[in-house]
């Protein structure tokens, strides 16, 4: 159901980058013309650069940590990931133990956790450690990178697989920063993964960007803007303003992003939620009713986690997109009721007086 905004955004962005490579070749070529002068400006500004290809970091294969062989046949698709998702692992949580050992030691439990809730395999294509070791997940997936051509399918973001590629990034980050090694491998594996497959770095989103769940964690997720701008300067690319997501609203959520999402579920028939602006049981249920009305799949990183921290009545990704009509909002009062709520507390509302898309959506309840 969000394909069709991120098309419309991939558009947008793809021409903004058509433009911006033009650019690079005008001033390319005015580098290249005064070469007798270039030595004495080895510092070339990041605009001047043409885009260049980020080095392959040393990737640990699933042979080299011992990887079980999958219990289902590796599906490999003829097309390349549109999105690259950053995760947490969640389990087994914030290890000091930062050696490569232990890096192969995680997704070896990755893997047997994976293949017991029958994804086949690790869903994930690639981990990354917090001592900053990068290893493959999912068979194969290194050498289809490498290829540049291909996706391998995973099984990290419901609904989704055919289009991300996922990393596992080691630890829970809901309220602590990641260590710096770590942070560094994942500019790097991610560099690596937008040269290969030519992806623009606006497409590097979080797990929450798709499914309702707090993965990958809220400090972590608050820096993948930070990690695009990152991974833009590794490939010599222009940085890019950061995409437009939908917010998660978790139960007890208090404010006017919950008030709105009352008098959308309203809207939508759920009459027995009041506006109370606070994410209370009533609002939950419409949420879980939702849930199941359409059949979305809940998707964690970590059953463990889940199990203790149960993510269900999460207002998410995968739930806006069923509650926000694109439309007049004036023709149903409650609707019109959830826009005025945001435009008191001073969200951006749409110039033009007309159809709300999902865009405008976003920018409103951002
Ligand atoms: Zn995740």
């Amino acid at each position: 159901m969000s394909s069709q905004p991120g098309l419309n955004r991939r558009a947008l962005i793809r021409s903004s980058m058509v433009a911006t490579a033009a650019g690079v070749v005008g001033l390319g070529g005015a580098n290249a013309a005064s070469g007798a002068t270039a030595r004495r400006s080895p510092t070339v500004p990041a605009q001047a650069r043409a885009r260049r290809a980020a080095a392959e970091p040393r990737i640990y294969t699933t042979e080299e940590w011992g990887a079980q062989a999958p219990t289902q046949d590796i599906v490999v698709l003829d097309r390349v990931p549109t999105y690259i998702v950053v995760h947490h692992t969640a389990d087994p949580g914030n290890s000091e133990d930062y050696s490569l050992e232990h890096a192969m030691e995680i997704c070896r439990s990755i893997q047997s956790a994976h293949i017991a809730r029958g994804f086949g395999d690790s869903g994930q294509q690639f981990t990354n450690s917090r001592g900053g070791y990068a290893l493959e997940g999912r068979h194969q997936s290194l050498g289809v990178v490498q290829g540049g051509t291909q996706h391998v399918q995973g099984a990290h973001v419901a609904d989704h697989n055919s289009e991300t590629i996922g990393i596992e990034n080691e630890g829970i980050y809901v309220d602590v920063d990641v260590p710096q090694a770590l942070w560094d491998s994942l500019v790097d594996l991610v560099a690596w993964i937008a040269t290969q497959y030519d992806r623009p770095v606006a497409d590097i989103m979080g797990h929450r960007d798709f499914n309702s769940t707090e993965c990958p964690g809220t400090v972590l997720y608050g820096r993948l803007q930070e990690l695009r701008d990152a991974v833009a300067d590794a490939m010599g690319v222009a940085r890019v303003p950061a995409p437009e997501v939908w917010p998660l609203l978790r139960p007890n959520a208090v404010g006017p992003q919950v008030r709105a999402a009352q008098y959308l579920l309203r809207a939508k028939g759920f009459t027995g939620v009041g506006t109370t602006g606070v994410l209370d049981a009533a609002t939950k249920r419409a949420v879980v009713r939702l849930t199941e009305t359409h059949r979305i799949e809940r998707h964690s990183c970590s059953a463990t986690y889940h199990s203790a921290v149960d993510e269900t009545g999460y207002l998410g990704s995968d739930i806006w997109p069923l509650i926000t009509p694109t439309g007049r909002p004036g023709e149903n009062e409650d609707v019109a009721a959830a826009v005025e709520t945001m435009r008191r507390a001073g969200a951006r509302t749409p110039a033009a007086a007309g159809a709300f898309t999902l865009s405008d959506w976003k920018r409103l309840l951002a």
